[in-house]
């Protein structure tokens, strides 16, 4: 009987991916502003790219055809090495942005804790599934690439589009600020980009092509204005 390949393989990507991650400069001069509480959701936006990118790389160097039984990536390993692994970069962003959002909250004011986006975990078995499909592994390593970045990246769009729904149910006037960034920038992000009031907000707003880099953020519109209302929040 084969071996069983997942838990050495599963060990080595998380020791190198932590390495990586305490190594990595942007991540630490993160860090250094969401303690000084300065940094916005640009900032969880570039949080989210550095460690979607350091998960990216660490699979390129563990995960390849010729370390696969038969050179596939079976459904089994897929899911031993991609539930924990992505999970753990939606734990990680969705910390650093609800911490953004409570920050944010604070500064105008607002009595209101940020509210944490609960785990993807649909999107998580597209890739599982997407990844699984093919005979070989290497005619699809690519998934493990910038899609990972983007699912990274999406942790802080669901942060934003969590608060933004609750403060716009209770009664507050949040907005989405969407910038393109990219060069060039393609028309598709061009036509999205813009102010969208809650609950006026078009369904792609929060949807990314792999490498956009468009910035998503959040604007408390109105709400520094509703301090009797905030007042019972306290
Ligand atoms: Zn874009």
């Amino acid at each position: 009987m084969a071996i069983d390949i997942v838990p050495e393989l599963l060990e080595n990507i998380q020791r190198d991916f932590n390495t990586a991650i305490n190594r990595n400069k942007k991540i630490q001069s993160i860090q250094k502003m969401i303690e000084n509480g300065t940094a916005t959701y640009r900032e969880a936006n570039e949080y989210a790219v550095e460690v979607g990118q350091e998960l990216a790389k660490v699979f390129k160097k563990h995960i390849k055809s010729d370390v696969l039984p038969d050179g596939k990536m079976y459904y089994n390993i897929a899911e031993r090495i991609l539930n924990p692994t992505l999970s753990n970069n939606h734990v990680i962003v969705a910390r650093v942005a609800t911490e953004i959002q409570n920050q944010l909250n604070k500064s105008i004011g607002l009595g209101l804790k940020g509210i944490e986006p609960s785990v993807n975990q649909l999107r998580i078995e597209s890739i599982i599934n997407r990844i699984t499909q093919e005979e070989v592994f290497d005619d699809v390593s690519w998934i493990l690439q910038e899609p990972i970045v983007n699912f990274t990246q999406s942790v802080v769009d669901d942060t934003i589009k969590a608060n933004v729904e609750f403060q716009g149910e209770s009664g507050l006037s949040p907005q989405i600020v969407r910038t393109a960034h990219g060069n060039p920038t393609c028309d598709w992000c061009r036509s999205i980009a813009g102010v969208y009031k809650y609950p006026n907000t078009p369904a792609d707003v929060f949807k990314r092509h792999d490498r956009c880099r468009c910035i998503v953020e959040y604007n408390p519109g109105e709400a520094r204005k509703q301090d009797i209302w905030t007042k019972e929040w306290r």
